[in-house]
């Protein structure tokens, strides 16, 4: 499981839809207002 780092859920790696890479990172979404607000600025939010 991967945390989504917008709204803190956890979200199955496997059945994610939304995904996003920064910085090498992968990133894994709930939904996809969280991958926009995430893909907006990344800066914030990656870790
Ligand atoms: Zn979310």
């Amino acid at each position: 499981m991967a945390k989504d780092p917008i709204c803190g859920m956890m979200v199955d790696e496997k059945t994610a839809k939304w995904t996003s890479d920064y910085n090498g990172k992968k990133y894994y979404f709930c939904n996809e207002k969280c991958k926009i607000t995430f893909d907006k600025n990344p800066k914030r939010f990656a870790v």
